[in-house]
């Protein structure tokens, strides 16, 4: 039976250091606070938003949530993002993305402040993820992948990874994060010519395809550790991940379940890199 590998597990084993840090900031005067900003209602940001305001409540770190209506203008909305992004009381900030199709959510993230940009979205950060270089902000769900493999242990230096997925999002970044591991990695998706045998090759196997349950036995050699980003909805209406768990997990040595895997890592993530645009300012 395979280990099943808990978020909360590695949420709960930060949490201790990122009270502490916040703690210390605070005491010299410094306020660490994230700004969420969302446009619209859509369902998935509220789940994203609840999440993350419970954690950085259970570590006391500040927050400030700013909506907008769907149909502002553009104009307005730049204008009040540069207010948040000049706001000296702003540490961090996330934007909820896709936004909607009227708003030119280009010339937002190239307004954002390098310096604020929690989750990777400006070119600034993107190339420091790809140059290896640990002074930027990572995206938040890749570098949980990576908490969570060090918080079990898993060897990373030689091995060999596969992922399934390329986004920009999550696969390119995540594969640039493991290659500073040392971990061989190897990149799919929906072009690769023989999916199982890049998958049954891998020691590590990161899916984050968006596919419901599309992992299945044939993709998965005996002892595999499994890591399963997707966040998708079954038949049923349940959530699942990109992996059919109940077919894999027998075959695995360790496994994350969705929900309750890297989703519980992201937010620590965030807070951990709030604090860290906090404490540059000192
Ligand atoms: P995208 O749709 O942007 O990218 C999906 C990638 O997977 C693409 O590169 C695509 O290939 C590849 N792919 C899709 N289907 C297949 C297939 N059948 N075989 C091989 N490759 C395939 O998704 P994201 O990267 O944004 O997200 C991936 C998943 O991770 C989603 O389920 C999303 O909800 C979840 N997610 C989870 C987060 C978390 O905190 N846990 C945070 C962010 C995302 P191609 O490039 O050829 O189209």
């Amino acid at each position: 039976m395979a280990e099943v590998l808990k978020g909360m597990e590695v949420a709960n084993a930060m949490k201790e250091g990122l009270i502490a840090e916040n703690e210390a900031l605070i005491a010299k005067g410094i306020t660490p606070c994230l700004a969420i900003v969302r446009v619209g209602e859509r369902p998935d940001d509220l789940a994203y938003e609840r999440g993350a305001l419970k954690r950085f409540e259970g570590l006391g770190i500040a927050t400030r949530v700013m909506v907008f209506p769907e149909n502002i203008a553009q104009d307005e909305f730049e204008s009040e993002f540069e207010k948040i992004n000049g706001d000296e009381s702003v540490h961090g900030i996330l934007l909820f993305r896709p936004l909607p199709k009227t708003l030119d959510e280009d010339a937002i993230i190239k307004k954002i402040d390098p310096a604020k940009d929690m989750d990777c979205m400006c070119d600034t950060n993107i190339a420091k993820v790809f140059a290896g270089d640990e002074s930027g902000y990572a995206p938040c769900t890749p570098e949980g992948v990576i908490e969570l493999l060090k918080h079990f242990e898993v060897p990373l230096k030689g091995s060999k990874v596969t992922l399934v997925g390329r986004s920009m999002v999550v696969g390119k970044p995540l594969a640039m994060l493991l290659l500073k591991e040392n971990a061989t990695v190897t990149i799919c998706h929906t072009r690769t010519a023989d999916l199982a045998a890049e998958c049954k090759a891998a020691d590590i196997l990161i899916a984050a395809a968006g596919s419901a349950k599309m992992i299945k036995p044939e993709h998965v050699k005996e002892g595999t550790v499994v890591i399963d980003v997707g966040i998708n909805v079954d038949e049923e209406g349940n959530l699942c991940g990109d992996v059919d768990f109940e077919a894999v997990e027998p075959l695995a040595s360790m496994i994350t379940p969705v929900p309750g895997g890297v989703g519980s890592v992201t937010t620590s993530i965030l807070a951990k890199h709030t604090l860290k645009a906090a404490a540059v300012v000192l």
